[in-house]
């Protein structure tokens, strides 16, 4: 029996990742204190009026491109201004990527995680479970309240559990078997 379960609840799919922005898709620690006009300054990096900068992650574009190409469902899961949010991800051409963005200015990620999970069964009518969901964040103390009040989320601390994009890859083919 316990075998069994064990099977179960380890041959469960990833169909869809949500990624947190800030400290993991760019070095960047609040984007919502940018102030427009922001200026691209190359793909990767972007400045606003007042002079600051981020940059991209090594590889996150590449990384999302073929996620995306490989069917998965991508979240955006942010503690900041949704309009700031946004302008950003427009600027750095990664709006295209995600399916869902979900941008708030408080930091319950369990809050946005949920309404991620509502929104794909409602919009792309079919049925995801937490257990189907692999989420990154550069704070692990998200995690507790996710696993509390969601369930069997699949969470990575980016640049402790993962210390490249690349390696998403790698779990997915662990999880996913692909
Ligand atoms: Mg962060």
């Amino acid at each position: 029996m316990l075998i069994i379960l064990f099977l179960l609840v380890y041959t469960e799919m990833i169909r869809a990742i949500v990624f947190d922005a800030d400290k993991t898709l760019w070095d960047h620690h609040n984007i919502s204190e940018f102030e427009e006009p922001l200026r691209l300054i190359d793909s990767n990096t972007l400045e606003d009026s007042k002079g600051r900068v981020l940059h991209l992650f090594p590889d996150v574009k590449e990384t999302l491109k073929e996620l995306k190409n490989r069917g998965y469902i991508l979240g955006l899961a942010t503690w900041n201004f949704e309009d700031k949010a946004i302008k950003v991800l427009a600027a750095l051409d990664l709006l295209q990527y995600f399916d869902i963005i979900v941008a708030k200015p408080y930091p319950y990620k369990f809050l946005m995680l949920s309404q991620i999970i509502v929104e794909i069964n409602t919009k792309a009518n079919q049925k995801i479970k937490p257990s189907e969901v692999l989420f990154l964040d550069d704070r692990r103390g998200h995690f507790g309240n996710i696993w509390l009040y969601l369930g069997n989320v699949k969470c990575l601390e980016m640049w402790k559990d993962i210390s490249k994009y690349s390696e998403i890859f790698s779990v997915l083919s662990h999880v996913n078997n692909e």
